[in-house]
């Protein structure tokens, strides 16, 4: 993919950080900028070029995907690089500061010509990409629905008996066969008690009477993830499962109502941990309402209790609010959500019943 259809507005911040350019690390943030999509690749970026320096292995790759200048370097990249900042005497370079390692970090300050020097630049490209363009809108659309009718597909082999990783490779398997290259993340099912841990991994416990299952999965499809999760319950739920289950699903439906432009991330969060009170789950709440999500499976804005980042029409953030309480079970739902101009649009078009096994 060329990243002319990708990307939206770029400005290299050198005005607003007094810098030269700046060296993208991050391979989401390459790919982001440039469409290149292999392992081994940096971007310099000034006022008016870019470049990408990666190694002979994707000469052919780097031609056909990018939109930009090409340099094939044959030893290390940041060598490369700093041979490129001394010929066209860039001095003050901004570098990706969580993005980097020590090592390099340390190696290209060696390498850097007398009188340039390295300036740390935090989440730059990260609040770029916040804003999703329609193309970028249009594959996390796709991404969700493979991931939806995965998930739809699975349903007929999760049964008494089967076991947590059982399930797991299941979903995984339908995501591929529907277009998916690879899961977004590692895929989430707990059964009975472990629903309690809210990333626990599949292992080889197998699914009893009466208790619930926590799946949640995430499809990667032409580079962009999906999110969801969802909740099933073998046999006939008690009425404590049905009343934690609906006061999460009131949580979730009072956070997706929160959500439009102009409203505050945080406020989003809130809505959700105010609708848990009433049911004394506000404190079993553990962790933040959602995180955006696009090349990577977490992407700012965060949902969180402190996030003041305002909400914005072209913004794709997941709605997870859960309760989790040691012993019993825990129980999140999650939805995969576009701001749109006049509110939201949730893009998960999976049903949030409770599903009976
Ligand atoms: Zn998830
Ligand atoms: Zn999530």
């Amino acid at each position: 993919m060329k990243a002319a259809t990708v990307g939206h507005a770029r400005e290299l911040p050198h005005a607003e950080y007094k810098i030269d350019a700046l060296l993208v690390t991050a391979q989401s943030n390459v790919r982001y900028l440039t469409g290149y999509t292999g392992s081994n690749g940096m971007v310099l970026w000034t006022a008016d070029s870019m470049t990408l320096f990666t190694d002979p292995r994707y000469t052919i790759q780097a031609a056909q995907e990018s939109s930009c200048a090409v340099k094939i370097a044959r030893g290390p990249l940041h060598l490369a690089v700093a041979q490129s900042i001394q010929r066209r005497r860039l001095k003050r370079i901004g570098f990706e500061k969580a993005r980097l390692t020590y090592e390099t970090y340390d190696a290209l300050k060696q390498a850097l010509p007398l009188g340039s020097s390295l300036r740390p630049i935090a989440g730059y490209i990260e609040k770029l990409r916040m804003i999703k363009s329609p193309d970028e809108i249009a594959r996390i659309r796709t991404s969700v629905n493979t991931n939806s009718q995965a998930f739809a597909s699975a349903l007929s082999h999760i049964r008494l008996g089967v076991s947590e990783s059982e399930v797991a490779a299941e979903i995984e398997y339908q995501m591929r066969k529907l277009g998916a290259q690879k899961t977004a993340f590692e895929t989430i099912v707990a059964a009975g008690e472990r629903t309690a841990l809210p990333h626990a991994q599949p292992t080889d416990r197998t699914l009893r009477n009466n208790e619930l299952l926590l799946i949640d999965m995430g499809a990667c499809q032409s580079g962009y993830t999906s999110d969801m999760t969802r909740m099933l319950f073998v046999g006939k739920p008690d009425r404590n499962t049905k009343s934690m289950y609906q006061a999460v699903l009131n949580a979730q439906l009072a956070a997706i109502a929160e959500v439009r432009p102009g409203t505050t991330a945080m406020r989003v969060d809130r809505a959700a941990r105010r609708a848990l009170k009433p049911a004394g789950l506000d404190k079993a709440f553990v962790h933040s309402t959602g995180h955006g999500l696009g090349l990577e499976i977490h992407e700012a804005p965060r949902l969180g209790k402190k996030d003041e980042t305002r909400l914005e029409a072209g913004m794709v953030i997941t709605i997870e609010p859960g309760a989790y309480v040691e012993g019993s079970g825990g129980i999140r739902i999650e939805d995969t959500v576009l701001v749109t101009e006049n509110g939201c649009e949730v893009l998960t078009p999976t049903s949030k019943e409770l599903i009976l096994l």
